[in-house]
């Protein structure tokens, strides 16, 4: 089975290419299908972008395809960054600032709880389909480790005592907020076939 990830974020591509290796499920980038428009993600929910996102796919491609949004959520902020987690520090910042601003948002905090949401939504044959994969954790009081991407180096997952930045792809993969969601989104599309 062939579907659009609708991103064009290589590490998320090859994350779940890793994810989906021993399945009958191929991934099709953007690229691949020609696609370099900026899709549209303007809700403020996650499950809101990841549909408009699929949705902007479908509508003009007319392929079965999903797309994905994660959030942060720190409980110290009320739940922020979430949804505005690329661009916590602002339009157009790098990693680097939204981790910048996040260990200055959480200075002297005693609460270090925070979790990874994932909402991957499908739209398979015109139907959609909504999953979920969570992971908690907390926030480091500096950052550590220089693998994956994003908040890695900020985030310590519950029961390890490295953070995401620290360890092997495999590992991560394992057990995150993305491999959740997407391990919901396979076994439903192993049930379709
Ligand atoms: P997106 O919705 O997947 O693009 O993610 C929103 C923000 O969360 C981006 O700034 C990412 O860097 C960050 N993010 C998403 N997934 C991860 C992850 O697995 N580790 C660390 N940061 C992530």
């Amino acid at each position: 089975m062939k579907l659009v990830f609708a991103t064009n974020n290589e590490h998320k591509l090859s994350e779940i290419r890793d994810i989906l290796q021993n399945t009958n499920i191929e991934i099709v980038s953007l690229k691949d299908i020609g696609c370099s428009a900026e899709i549209p993600e303007t809700s403020d929910t996650l499950e809101g972008n990841a549909l408009q996102k699929a949705r902007y796919i479908f509508d003009t491609y007319q392929l079965n395809c999903f797309a994905d949004d994660t959030g942060l959520e720190v409980e110290a902020l009320n739940g922020a960054p979430g949804v505005y987690s690329a661009r916590y520090a602002g339009e157009a910042c790098s990693f680097e600032d939204n981790m910048n601003k996040l260990l200055l948002e959480m200075d002297g905090k005693t609460n270090r709880k925070a979790c990874f949401k994932t909402v991957i939504a499908l739209i398979l044959d015109g139907k959609e389909h909504l999953f979920f994969g969570k992971v908690d954790g907390t926030i480091l009081l500096d950052k550590r480790g220089s693998k994956g991407f994003g908040y890695d180096p900020l985030f310590m997952p519950e029961g390890y005592d490295v953070s995401f930045a620290e360890m092997d792809a495999a590992t991560k993969n394992s057990l995150s907020h993305r491999f959740r969601a997407t391990n919901e989104l396979v076994q439903y599309l192993l049930l379709q076939k």
